[in-house]
């Protein structure tokens, strides 16, 4: 089977910071407990090879993460992850005299920076509900209005005359323009800045520009990666003749029947391992 991978794949470099950073603070402070709140990006492979190295992940429900912020002790180090987080929380580590680290990207941080600057004018925030970007988007205050893009948007309860209009940074450019339309006829003095971030729009680019004689599409990222999921959705919405899988790992690809295809191209999303895309691509050329 002929196998391509299509460029940009493997880590951005948002994701490379978070691993890079949580594996020297674990270098630095060899002694000490090293606790990441929640998954450092969305990949499983990423968790178990930090927990691998004892760079532990701890996973909890909202409501309980003060009681794990006041359950550490001088001996940890906590660092947050990638996708940002609720300051408070920082505040209370502070307070206590416990150490920590912030892997957000700094895409993320910089629409973070937009939201605190333009509270006074207004500001809907586009995202997927419980999504951890989003969850930190808002926790920023409670003024800002969810767009929430699994449900419809009532508009009659906006205020604003002008808000500043912006988004979750690993959406779909094609469902963001879509929703910006939408905002457009209901708010038209809106000012809207499209936040997707340039790893993900060039990886959703270029799957639906894809022209070839392929046969099969196959997208490897987790099953928890936003931006796997979009890379997904939007090869089924372009090259809805294609077959498409969306895979974990080459584990999820035993059940399928390879000998149908002769073609296929690989994308994969920004937290996915380069050494799971090899496997795959191996496994396929073995095929
Ligand atoms: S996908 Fe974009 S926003 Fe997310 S970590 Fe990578 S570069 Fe940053």
């Amino acid at each position: 089977m002929k196998v391509d991978l299509l460029k940009p794949i493997g880590y951005c470099l948002g994701v490379v910071e978070a691993i890079n950073t949580s594996l020297k603070v674990k270098e630095k402070y060899k002694d000490c407990n090293i606790y990441i709140l929640g998954h450092l990006v969305h990949n499983e492979n990423v968790i178990d090879e930090l927990r691998k190295r004892n760079i532990i992940t701890l996973e909890f429900e909202k409501d309980q993460i003060f009681e794990i912020l006041d359950s550490f002790n001088k001996n940890d180090i906590v660092i947050f992850t990638a996708h940002g987080h609720d300051e408070k929380y920082d505040k209370f580590l502070m307070k206590k005299g416990i150490k920590f680290f912030d892997t957000t990207c700094e895409r993320v941080k910089r629409n973070m920076a937009l939201i605190k600057e333009n509270l006074s004018r207004g500001v809907i925030y586009i995202g997927k509900k419980n999504h951890p970007e989003t969850v930190a988007a808002l926790s920023i205050s409670k003024e800002i209005i969810f767009y929430n893009i699994e449900e419809n948007m009532d508009f009659s309860k906006i205020k604003y005359h002008s808000p500043l209009i912006v988004n979750q940074t690993t959406l779909s450019f094609l469902e963001i323009y879509q929703i910006h339309q939408d905002i457009k006829k209901h708010i038209p003095n809106s000012v809207i800045l499209d936040e997707i971030c340039s790893s993900t729009r060039i990886r959703q680019e270029n799957i639906k520009n894809l022209k070839g004689d392929f046969d099969l599409i196959l997208i490897i990222g987790s099953k928890e990666s936003s931006n796997t999921d979009k890379l997904y959705q939007i090869a089924r919405e372009t090259h809805s003749n294609i077959a498409c899988y969306k895979i974990n790992s080459k584990l999820d690809l035993i059940d399928l029947d390879l000998k149908k295809y002769h073609h296929v191209v690989i994308t994969s999303g920004t937290s996915t391992p380069y050494q799971v895309i090899e496997e795959v691509k191996k496994y396929l050329e073995s095929n």
